[in-house]
């Protein structure tokens, strides 16, 4: 099975708790205005890499203790037979190894809309967060990009790490961002709060560093 990848890394620390392998999925048909992802939107064919060397690359980045794998996008349900399939080979690879990470994934499809079509899929999760990314709601709880977004909780391990942070709220303690140089590209995973990437230009900008195609704005 193929599946269609904007990108992995390991370790993620802003999006869920502890450190995390995070996924990306390429495309994405919602387009939400004000979406700073904008870059993972176009599906691409040569991003497409098997599901099983995905695996591999994830056995081969990690260490024993990490907390957990997010998947996000691009939209995530908008590759259903794929993104089953990661969820599948994510399953074995947990129960054969005994590993207790858990799955937590973006869609930005409502949670009703999800439930009526992929309810199979979402079992296959410990947690999701739903919802459209509305520009005007400013986020108010960690982890999320606009108020409107909510935590779902779907499995005991779900509700043992995430049950005291359904409602937290990002400060100064909990890093939104995290960012990286890759040769002469920056890139940042993460949520970023209104005016971070603009802040985030001005920074550069002052340390004589000009960002030229910018991929959070089109
Ligand atoms: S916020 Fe997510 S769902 Fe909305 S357009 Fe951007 S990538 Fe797609």
């Amino acid at each position: 099975m193929k599946i269609s990848i904007n990108k992995a890394h390991y370790p993620v620390t802003v999006l869920g708790p502890g450190k995390r392998i995070g996924i990306w999925l390429q495309g994405c048909s919602i387009g939400c205005k004000g979406c700073v992802s904008q870059d993972t939107w176009k599906r691409d064919a040569g991003r497409d890499m098997t599901v099983a060397k995905l695996i591999t690359w994830c056995k081969q980045s990690t260490q024993k203790d990490f907390a957990g794998i997010t998947i996000s996008g691009g939209e995530p349900f908008d590759q259903t037979a794929a993104l089953s399939a990661l969820l599948d080979a994510l399953h074995a690879w947990r129960k054969t190894e005994q590993l207790d990470f858990d799955i937590l994934c973006y869609s930005g499809y409502p949670l009703a809309t999800l439930q009526k079509m992929h309810q199979k899929i979402l079992d296959k999760l410990d947690a999701l967060i739903p919802e459209p990314y509305i520009d005007a709601q400013p986020p108010t709880r960690l982890w999320r990009g606009s108020a409107n977004q909510t935590l779902q909780l779907f499995t005991p391990r779900a509700q043992q790490k995430y049950a005291a942070l359904v409602d937290a709220i990002p400060d100064d303690s909990n890093k939104r961002m995290q960012t990286m140089l890759d040769g002469n590209k920056l890139w940042y995973v993460g949520i970023p709060g209104r005016g971070d990437m603009s802040a985030l230009e001005d920074i550069c900008k002052s340390r004589g560093v000009e960002l030229s195609d910018v991929s959070w704005r089109s």
